[in-house]
C-alpha cells in the first residue's frame, strides 16, 4: 500500500541501532508514532537498541534514551523522524550525524530531508500510518504500540472528528482495537480534565479577542501564564479547543509564549480555509486545517492576522 514500505521493513532489518525522533514541542501523534513503532521493532526483530529522543510530551523533561547514547552508536545509527514535516523540526541534537535518515509522516511534503520516506499526506494522523505500515507486513502489534498509537490516531483526529478522517483511519482503529486497547482507559487519560485546567479553559475563552467580525479568534498567552500554572505546554494549548465549533469563528489561534522559547509559537485552526497558505510565510506549516506557525515577536502576530482576514474575506 505504502511506495516504501519493504523499504523501511529492509532498513529496519539492517540496522542494529535505530533512533527513532519527534518533532519540537512533542504531541501525542509524535509520541504515540515514536513510542509505538518502538515496540513493534522490539517485538518482532531480534537484538535491536531502539532509541527515542527528544521532549517528553507534558514532561519539561528530555527522553531518557538521550542518556544512552554514544558518538559511535550515533555514527552508526539509522534516525526515524515520525510526524515531522521538516528538518528544523526534529528534535534530536545529533541529527546531522547518523548514518542516514528515514522519514515517517502525515504532513504535506516541504523539505525532502531523508533518503528514504513513506509519507501519506492524506492520513489524519502518523500513528495512522505507523499502524497501517505494520499491519501491511504482518507484524505483530502488541496492546503496549497499540495503545501509544491510539493515542495519537484520536487526538489527531479529534476523535474521529477531523476532515481527514476516513476509512483507513478507522481500518487503524479497528487494528488498534483487535491488538487490545482499552478505549475507555486512554479516554478517561486524555479527556477527564483537572480543576486546573477546566479553570484555564474558561480564563482562555476569556482574554480571546475576536476580529474581523468575530471570524477570527485570537487567544494571546505571555510567560506569565505558563510561571503561575501548573500546566505543560501541550496543556496550555489544548485550551484552544474552547475556540472551535462556534459557528462565527472560521479561523482561531493561540499565539503564545513560554519561558523555555525565545519566539512564540502559533497554533491556528480552522473548519474550511487553507490556514497553511499562511502558515508558511511565518516559519510554519503543517495542514490545511491545522496549522503552526513560529513568530518573533507580537508585531508579527498582528501582521498574521491581517493575512487570515485577507483569507477569509476572500472567500
Ligand atoms: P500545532 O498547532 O502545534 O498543534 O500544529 C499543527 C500542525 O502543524 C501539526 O501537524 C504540526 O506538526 C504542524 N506545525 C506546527 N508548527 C509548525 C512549524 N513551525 N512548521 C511546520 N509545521 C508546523
Amino acid at each position: 500500500m505504502f511506495n516504501n514500505s519493504q523499504i523501511l521493513l529492509k532498513k529496519i532489518k539492517e540496522y542494529k541501532n535505530i533512533i527513532i525522533s519527534k518533532h519540537v514541542s512533542p504531541d501525542w501523534d509524535t509520541q504515540g508514532s515514536a513510542y509505538g513503532l518502538r515496540e513493534i521493532i522490539l517485538d518482532n526483530f531480534e537484538d535491536k537498541n531502539v532509541f527515542v529522543v527528544g521532549e517528553v510530551l507534558n514532561k519539561g523533561l528530555r527522553e531518557i534514551d538521550e542518556t544512552k547514547l554514544t558518538k559511535e552508536i550515533i555514527n552508526n545509527a539509522i534516525l526515524i523522524t515520525v510526524d515531522v514535516a521538516n528538518f528544523e523540526r526534529v528534535d534530536f541534537e545529533f541529527k546531522d550525524e547518523v548514518k542516514e535518515i528515514f522519514k515517517i509522516d502525515h504532513h504535506l511534503e516541504v523539505d525532502n530531508f531523508a533518503e528514504n520516506k513513506i509519507v501519506d499526506d492524506s492520513a489524519i494522523a502518523c500513528t495512522q500510518v505507523v499502524t497501517l505500515w505494520a499491519s501491511e507486513l504482518n507484524l505483530i502489534i502488541s496492546k503496549e504500540a497499540a495503545t501509544f498509537l491510539y493515542f495519537g490516531l484520536i487526538t489527531d483526529s479529534g476523535r474521529f472528528l477531523f476532515e481527514k478522517t476516513n476509512g483507513q483511519t478507522f481500518l487503524a482503529a479497528k487494528l488498534l482495537i483487535e491488538s487490545g486497547v482499552n478505549i475507555t482507559e486512554i479516554y478517561s487519560s486524555l479527556f477527564l480534565k483537572n480543576l486546573e485546567l477546566a479553570i484555564w479553559y474558561n480564563k482562555a475563552f476569556s482574554i480571546a479577542e475576536f476580529k474581523n467580525n468575530n471570524s477570527i479568534a485570537i487567544i494571546k498567552v505571555d510567560e506569565d501564564v505558563f510561571k503561575n500554572i501548573d500546566l505543560g505546554e501541550e496543556e496550555i494549548k489544548s485550551a484552544l479547543s474552547v475556540l472551535s465549533g462556534i459557528k462565527e469563528i472560521k479561523i482561531w489561534l493561540m499565539a503564545y509564549k513560554t519561558p523555555f522559547n525565545e519566539k512564540i509559537k502559533v497554533s491556528i485552526r480552522s473548519r474550511d480555509f487553507d490556514i497553511n497558505s499562511v502558515a508558511i510565510n511565518y516559519n510554519g506549516g503543517g495542514h490545511k486545517l491545522a496549522s503552526g506557525a513560529k513568530i518573533n515577536n507580537w508585531d508579527e502576530l498582528n501582521s498574521l492576522v491581517k493575512d487570515l482576514e485577507i483569507l477569509v474575506n476572500k472567500k
